[in-house]
Parts: structure tokens; sequence; C-alpha cells
């Protein structure tokens, strides 16, 4: 048994935003205190800056999100803050890989060292800068988990630093920030919450608290993606919300198959983590088959359109590293199908689901 740590407070319901400056009041106590904003670069135009409370000892930094976050890119954005003064608040402002930077910075910035001295399990010391996630793209559980997954290429890992101390303090969760998402890849985020949720259950592994948080996310993404406007005002805020339980969930359960062949395309191809997951999803009759079928429905109800035959006619290094990449993920596999995986995932049936994408 292992206790949790779960995110302090939130604050939910459209307009929220519009409250930031009452949830500043206690870490910020003078003029000079300065509160740095890492904000996806979706929004740089200046709109939604214009609604925040910056303050002139503020620092507004904008995440280029085009590439998943790296270990080398998180110590620059840290190594620019520690000339100055230690910053009061860190603010995320994103989709899952802006608000996983805020929290790898925040934890840098009071522990010093670089990003990956830290990617594992319990390796941060010392809580972080006082942190507030505002999400902007639902679906990957970030702003609930107790992880911030980072590329770390001299590695050849993908890792988070997975620690108490990288839950947030204080969440926003306005479903009017997600208006903008365009239609895939909102649903490709979304599909996150969807799959994790469908993993989690489907697994060897129970917990009562992950099990319910998983039901309850499960049963809101299927009404959202089973209705005609998955981005209905309405729909946007039930995936909020079940976006918040499948991260919960995750932390006191274990992903299954997806997962670790998402990762596979990730590592060897550097497809965005959502976007794995779908084109994964999309092939696991033979694991998930009342699931997967249930994904083709959403899929075609929403005119989803999926790249096909990226991995045909690889060579055979290239199916060997997908392999690699794929079975180092020990407990999600063992999870899904026992300690005996191996025997079903041998190097022809991984290349084969592979192939089918
Ligand atoms: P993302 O943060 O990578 O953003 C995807 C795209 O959506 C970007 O181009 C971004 O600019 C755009 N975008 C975001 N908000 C928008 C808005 N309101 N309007 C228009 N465009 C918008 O996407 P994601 O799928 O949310 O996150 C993926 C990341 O999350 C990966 O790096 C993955 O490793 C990480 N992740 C973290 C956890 C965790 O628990 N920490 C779990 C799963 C995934
Ligand atoms: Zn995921």
């Amino acid at each position: 048994m292992r206790l949790t740590k779960t995110v302090g407070q939130y604050l939910l319901g459209p307009g929220a935003l519009a409250s930031l400056p009452d949830l500043l009041t206690e870490p910020v106590r003078s003029s000079q205190d300065r509160v740095v904003y890492l904000i996806d670069h979706v929004f740089r135009d200046g709109g939604l800056i214009a609604r925040l409370p910056v303050t002139p000892a503020d620092l507004v930094l904008y995440v280029d999100t085009t590439d998943e976050p790296t270990t080398e890119g998180i110590d620059a954005i840290t190594a620019g803050l520690r000339d100055g003064p230690l910053p009061v608040a860190v603010i995320g402002i994103g989709g899952g890989a802006t608000l996983d930077s805020a929290k790898a910075v925040s934890n840098l910035l009071t522990n010093g060292g670089a990003a990956a001295d830290y990617q594992g399990w319990d390796l941060v010391p010392r809580p972080g800068v006082f942190k507030i996630g505002i999400p902007t793209l639902s679906g990957t559980g970030a702003e609930a988990s107790r992880t911030c997954v980072m590329m770390n290429h001299a590695r050849q890992l993908k890792l988070g630093m997975n620690s108490d101390h990288t839950v947030f303090d204080r969440l926003v969760l306005d479903p009017d920030l997600t208006a903008t998402v365009p239609a895939d890849q909102y649903f490709f985020t979304g599909m996150d919450t969807y799959i994790h949720c469908v993993e989690s259950l489907a697994g060897r592994y129970r917990h009562l608290m992950a099990d319910s948080f998983s039901r309850q996310a499960l049963d809101l993404t299927r009404e959202i993606f089973l209705s005609e406007d998955m981005q209905s005002a309405g729909n946007r805020e039930k995936l909020m919300v079940a976006s918040f339980l499948g991260g919960s969930a995750i932390g006191n359960s274990y992903v299954g198959l997806v997962h670790p062949f998402s990762a596979g395309l990730s590592m060897v191809f550097h497809i965005h983590h959502c976007l794995g997951n779908c084109l994964v999803m999309n092939v696991m009759e033979d694991f998930y088959p009342r699931e997967t079928a249930e994904f083709h429905r959403m899929r075609d109800l929403h005119g989803i359109r999926l790249p096909r035959g990226l991995c045909r006619n690889l060579s055979d290094a290239q199916y060997r590293a997908l392999f690699e990449a794929t079975i180092i993920h020990t407990k999600p596999l063992i999870n899904a199908l026992g300690d005996d995986f191996r025997s079903i995932l041998t190097l022809d049936t991984v290349t084969g689901i592979f192939q089918r994408i």
C-alpha cells in the first residue's frame, strides 16, 4: 500500500480562468514576487495573455510543443530562470506537453541539477515551486498525475519524474480554453483517457480507487465520443473531468498493451503519445475486441482519419528496434498478459501488429 498524493485544490467550470488572481493571493505576497507562466506556443498571438494577471515582475515563456518535452529543453528553460529571484509560482497553460514542462521546471528550480537526474521513481527530494496547472487540451491526465514525461535522447528513453512533488498544487479547469482545439487533436488526446481506462480495467492488477475513477472516466468518454458533437460546450467540460479522473486512476494502477506499443512508435519514429495510442488502439482486435470495435465507431462518427501503413515494409533492424522499445515496458505488459507475456509477444507477433498499423 502506498500513500497517495492528489491535487490539492481545483476550480472547475466555464470562465474559471477569471479567478486566477484569487488563486495567486497565497503565493504572491509582494509586487516583487515573480510568477513564471509557461504557455503553449499556440497562444502566442496574445489573446490569452491579455486575460492573465501578469505583473511587471512576472515572466511569460512560450513552450514550443512541436515535439514532446525533452530533458535538454527543460534544462534550457530552467537555466534561463535561475539567474533571477526564485519564482513564487510556476503556471503551466496548455496540453500535456506544457503541463509536464511546468511540473519539471518547478521541481528543478528548488532541487537543482538537471532534469535527467530525476527521471525515475521518487528521486525528487524537495517540493518544487508552488505550481498551478491550466489545461487547454483534455485527455492525458497530466493535470492530475504525479509524473511529467520527458524524452531523454542521450539515454534513448522516455521517462517521467514520478514523485509526489510533481503533483500540481492547484488546477484551473476551464472548458472555455479547449474550444479552439482542432477536431483530430481533440479526438487523439481525448482517447488517451479512454485508452488508459480500458487498459487499466482489463489488467490483472486491481485497486478499488483506480477502478472507480476509471469506470466513471470511461462512462464520460463514451457519452462524449458516442454523441454527435464531441466538442460541444458540455462535452468539453465532461472531458476535462474525465481526463482528471483518468489521470487519477493511472496513479494507482497500470496501463496495458496499447501504451507500450505506442511508446515503441514514439521511440523509433517520434510519433506523439496520443496519436501513437490511437494508431495502436485501431488494431487491438485480438486483445481488446469490444473496445477496439467501439473505438472504430467513435473514430468513424467524427470522421477522424488515421495515417495507415506507417510500419509496413520496414527493415528487420527497424522491426527489431520497435520490438525492443515495446517489450521493455514490463510492468504494463505483465499487467495485461501476466508474467509470461514474452511467450505471447514474440518478435513475430509484435512485428505483425506493427505491420497492421
Ligand atoms: P500537446 O500538449 O503535445 O499539444 C498538442 C497540440 O495541441 C500542440 O500543437 C498544441 O499547440 C495544441 N493545443 C493545445 N491546446 C490547444 C488549444 N486550446 N487550441 C488549439 N491548439 C491547442 O498534447 P497532449 O496530447 O495534451 O499531450 C501530450 C503530452 O503529454 C506528451 O508529451 C506526453 O508524453 C504527455 N503525457 C503526460 C502524461 C502525464 O501523466 N504527465 C500522461 C500522458 C501523456
Ligand atoms: Zn497515455
